[in-house]
């Protein structure tokens, strides 16, 4: 049995506001809402002022009520602390299904919070519906994306991480009432880790990219992914990777592209030195416009690729960096 009628969407935040993959989580929670007659809630952890956050927006975009845990305790994003927060809060509020965003961030948390709640987590579902007695349907790809497992979890609340970008986000209605209620930590410290410092790599985020420039194994050494960066720079965009060369050492997976890393949805997708293996096309394959370069005509990329340019990416990568430096 359901244990309460609210379902809650967690609104991952930092210092550039809301995390859009929240408006997403609302668009798909108001739906899961209407059919079970529950209560949108929305639960926020942060360390700035309710104005500068924009919390209202959460409202304007479905949420029934806003939940915010504000200290100074979560200016870094430290998944333990969340965890020690979030697991009270939803012990109090019972929701019957809890969302997350598979962010890196999300990623990290919800199987924490999860597992001190003793119950399930499906993770990186791309769509969510449920079944005639009210119990969510976690659909996700497997099997190297060969069939679309549909997951009941049999404990409650259930939890599930849902990609970025797989839903529209909510549409806004601004004559719908702010309901914020701000709330004091739970706890201010965990014991287990202090943070030292936030180094931008760790807040890197290359789902919101427009333009991602990705290597493969084609990529020969650490310091040839710098041209591929300085492409990447000179587009507007960002560095992506096969898993490849973050299993060689090369790069963090924060850049990893596919199956078991980061999937990304921009305008334009140049991969170089890819072969195109499932699991990696599993992270791109919808890009608006992919461009692919590889000396192997026959690699796979080539078949999902707009454009293909048979050849050495050694040769090709630096012609391109100094056409669009010369204009
Ligand atoms: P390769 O397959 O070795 O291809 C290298 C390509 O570079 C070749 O096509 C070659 O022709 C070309 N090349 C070489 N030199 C040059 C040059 N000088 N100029 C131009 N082209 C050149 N992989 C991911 O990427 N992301 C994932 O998230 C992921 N998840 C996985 C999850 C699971 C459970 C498993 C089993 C695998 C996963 N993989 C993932 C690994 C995946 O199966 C492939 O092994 C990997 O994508 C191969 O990376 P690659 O294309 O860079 O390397």
């Amino acid at each position: 049995m359901k244990s309460s009628e609210n379902l809650l969407v967690f609104a991952e935040c930092n210092k550039e506001g809301i995390h859009p993959v929240a408006f997403e989580l609302l668009a798909k929670g108001k739906e899961l809402c209407e059919k079970s007659g529950s209560a949108l809630h929305c639960l926020v952890l942060g360390n700035q002022d309710t104005e500068i956050l924009d919390l209202q927006e959460l409202n304007i975009r479905g949420a029934d009520e806003v939940f915010y845990i504000k200290d100074d305790c979560f200016t870094w994003a430290e998944e333990c602390l969340y965890k020690e927060n979030i697991v009270p809060f939803i012990r109090e509020r019972n929701p019957h299904t809890v969302l997350f965003g598979a962010t890196n961030f999300g990623r990290s948390l919800a199987p924490r919070v999860a597992a001190a709640l003793q119950t399930g987590l499906t993770a990186d579902c791309t769509n969510l519906t449920m079944d005639e007695d009210g119990r969510l349907i976690q659909i996700r790809p497997a099997f190297s994306n060969n069939i679309l497992a549909h997951i009941k979890t049999l404990s409650y609340p259930q939890i599930a991480t849902i990609r970025y970008k797989e839903f529209q986000e909510a549409e806004r209605d601004e004559a719908r009432e702010a309901k914020l209620t701000v709330l004091e930590a739970y706890r201010k410290a965990y014991e287990g880790a202090t943070v030292l410092e936030s180094l931008r790599e760790q807040e890197f985020d290359i789902t919101k990219a427009e333009v991602v420039v990705s290597g493969g194994r084609g990529i020969k050494r650490k310091e040839d992914l710098q041209m591929l960066q300085e492409l990447a720079e000179l587009l507007g965009g960002e560095l992506g990777v096969s898993r490849a060369l973050v299993d060689g050492g090369m790069i963090s997976s924060a850049h990893q592209i596919g199956y078991s890393g980061n999937r990304v949805k921009p305008k334009v997708y140049i991969a170089c030195g890819i072969s195109g293996a499932p699991q990696h096309i599993a992270g791109m394959k919808d890009a608006d416009l992919i461009i692919a370069i590889n000396k192997d005509p026959s690699a796979p990329i080539f078949k999902f690729a707009d454009y293909g340019y048979v050849g050495n990416l050694y040769e090709v990568i630096p012609q391109m960096i100094s056409g669009i430096k010369n204009g």
